[in-house]
């Protein structure tokens, strides 16, 4: 969608029904003067992740929330892959969680299939966690923006804050996991700067791009 900007005042869907997600969102988008609206609060359903990859369910939910709602929708499709179970949980990130959703359960899976392969050394217990975003315009158009951010897997996991795998996660170049962070220190972003958070880090780009 090159060259659409959202204006001040403007509405944008947020096309997450994750609560942890829209948090986020919510709190990096104070100060940018748009009409936000959640996927929720409209009542819009919740489209079903039939995509293999990050790019394809962002797009599925982003396109869905901007047509039922006919307005702007932005949405979030990520996940974290770990190096040593090749890429694993990647898409199905939050499928590893059950229903009704427990991480708790999906970060002992995680560790379980690590120690069932004996690994157990920082240097191996490599994984990245990613964002794509996707801002779509009810006529079919839409943009992509995409974050990482590489980090270590600790165990046993630590902090209170966040959501989802927070507490077993460390982003490179920290001592603290995404889950002992409060969120101004996981997103790390302010107008002009990269932020630190995958999401924050694609953010950044939308910033750039779009607002
Ligand atoms: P989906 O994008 O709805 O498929 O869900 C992605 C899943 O990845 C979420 O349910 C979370 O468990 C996990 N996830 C994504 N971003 C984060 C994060 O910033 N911290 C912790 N877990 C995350």
């Amino acid at each position: 969608m090159s060259g659409l900007k959202l204006n001040r005042g403007e509405r944008l869907v947020l096309a997450t029904h994750n609560h942890g997600k829209l948090v986020e969102f919510q709190d990096m988008l104070e100060g940018f003067g748009l009409d936000i609206v959640s996927a929720g609060e409209l009542g819009l359903d919740e489209p079903e992740e039939t995509g293999t990859t990050f790019v394809e369910n962002a797009r599925l939910k982003a396109h869905a929330a901007a047509k039922a709602s006919g307005q702007i929708a932005l949405s979030d499709d990520s996940g974290i892959s770990v190096d040593a179970l090749d890429g694993a949980p990647g898409v199905y990130t939050a499928d590893w969680a059950g229903v009704p959703r427990n991480f708790q359960n999906a970060m002992q899976k995680v560790e379980d299939l690590l120690i069932e392969k004996g690994v157990t050394a920082p240097h191996q217990r490599r994984a990245q966690f990613n964002a794509v975003l996707c801002l779509a315009h009810p006529d079919g158009r839409d943009t992509i923006f995409e974050g990482i951010c590489p980090g270590t897997l600790i165990w046993p996991p630590r902090g209170e804050m966040g959501h989802g795998y927070d507490p077993m996660f460390m982003p490179d170049g920290h001592q603290k996991t995404f889950g002992e962070m409060t969120a101004q220190e996981k997103h790390a972003w302010a107008p002009g700067r990269t932020g630190l958070s995958h999401r924050a880090r694609a953010f950044a780009k939308f910033v750039e791009a779009s607002l």
